[in-house]
């Protein structure tokens, strides 16, 4: 009789067995289920296809590099507006050239067996009709970078679709695999500096070039929907909540003739149940990158705090280790765990879609002056 940990059983019957487990064990242990899936997929079966649709900085600097770390799955394909590009990655890669496709012939994708996952990484106001088009014509997984989209509205459409179709959406909120935010969680879960009476952050980065981040037809919004965002994801996390009420208010412009359609650098303040305020800023027209949450008992302090590396943290207990992990690897294993084993991403599209909430209502707030505005 066979043993039920025999070599021979197979990555189906493996994942079938887990996502028992996977219910009880939640995202929580996305760690070590995604090992135990890695240890089942060895042995000849492949891992999950992830193409990349849009060939720009990030997917090119840090997604397809964290896809050959990736244990779960592989870059297997390409979306682009340019063949030749997606030829060049291909050789470097080795996808194969007829899985090179562009942004009309998603439907082709539908019976690719080798592509489980797209992950969308084009400018922020495109998020939805291509995630929509994945979800509708592909019927593949999808992962959509951050902001989402630029409108709730968009969002709702988004999470709709994917539903319909019946793939998972997620958001590429890489911070939830950083441990240094893990460990935010923590101390917010346990209440390991008592009630959180204050808390501050700041992203922000001198960027000064004509390009879609300030056109706002593509990007929706200036550095807030850029790099702003990441400071409300790390106060919601503090807060372990949504805000209630917003107000904001845009700092002057040093170049009105560059930021004429976007703001250049905001100021805005969230008030959490319970009575906590978060006030944070977003600028393109300095360097900032800090997150502080101090509570009755201790506090906490993350400079760089938003990185892709290097970030470090330091408490009122004193300075944490510096772990070196991919967060983007890590980010990208996790939603293939999920796939595999049909557990909940904890990254789902209707995060993105509350901290598109909150971006609505700091625009709404700034854009009356300052009035306090409900989320
Ligand atoms: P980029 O300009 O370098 O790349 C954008 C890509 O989209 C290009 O390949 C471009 O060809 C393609 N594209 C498709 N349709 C387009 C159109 N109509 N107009 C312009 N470009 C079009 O930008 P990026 O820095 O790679 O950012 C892409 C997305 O990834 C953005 O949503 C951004 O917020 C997000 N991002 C996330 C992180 C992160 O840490 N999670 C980091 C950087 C960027």
């Amino acid at each position: 009789m066979k043993n039920s940990s025999t070599p021979a059983q197979t990555r189906r019957t493996f994942v079938r067995n887990m996502t028992l487990g996977a219910a009880y064990l939640g995202s929580g242990a996305a760690g070590s289920l995604a090992a135990e899936l890695a240890e089942a997929t060895k042995g000849g079966e492949r891992k999950l296809g992830v193409a990349l649709m849009g060939l720009g900085l990030y997917s090119l600097g840090e997604l397809a590099p964290a896809l050959t770390h990736t244990k779960l799955c592989r870059l297997a394909g390409v979306v682009t507006g340019s063949h030749a590009k997606g030829v060049a990655w291909s050789k470097k890669y080795g996808y194969p050239e007829k899985y090179i496709y562009n942004y009309g012939n998603l439907d082709e994708m539908a019976s690719n067996p080798d592509i489980d996952i797209v992950y969308v990484v084009t400018p922020n106001t495109l998020h939805a009709e291509h995630v929509i088009n994945v979800a509708t014509k592909a019927g593949k997984h999808v992962i959509c970078e951050k902001p989402m989209a630029s409108s709730v509205a968009d969002c709702n459409a988004m999470i709709a679709a994917c539903e319909k179709a019946r793939v998972k959406l997620s958001v590429g909120y890489r911070l939830k695999f950083d441990p240094y935010h893990i460990e935010l969680d923590r101390i917010a879960r346990e209440r390991d500096f008592g009630t959180l009476t204050n808390i501050t952050g700041a992203f922000s980065w001198t960027f000064g070039e004509r390009a879609w981040r300030i056109e706002k037809p593509l990007s929706g919004g200036g550095p807030l929907m850029d790099v702003g965002i990441y400071v409300i994801q790390a106060a919601c996390r503090a807060a372990m909540s949504q805000p209630v009420a917003i107000t904001a208010i845009g700092r002057p412009k040093t170049k009105p003739e560059l930021f004429n359609s976007v703001e250049e650098a905001i100021d805005w303040t969230m008030e959490f149940p319970g009575g906590v305020t978060s006030k944070a800023s977003t600028s393109y027209a300095e360097n900032a990158e800090f997150f502080r949450a101090e509570g009755e008992k201790g506090w906490l302090y993350m400079s760089p705090a938003y990185s892709y590396r290097g970030l470090q943290m330091e408490t009122s207990r004193g300075q944490l280790r510096d772990p070196t992990v991919h967060q983007q690897s890590l980010q990208m294993d996790d939603f293939a765990s999920c796939i595999l084993t049909g557990r909940q991403t904890p990254v789902p599209g209707e995060m993105g879609r509350d901290h598109m909430k909150i971006i609505e209502a700091i625009y709404k707030s700034a854009a009356s002056g300052g009035a306090r505005v409900l989320v």
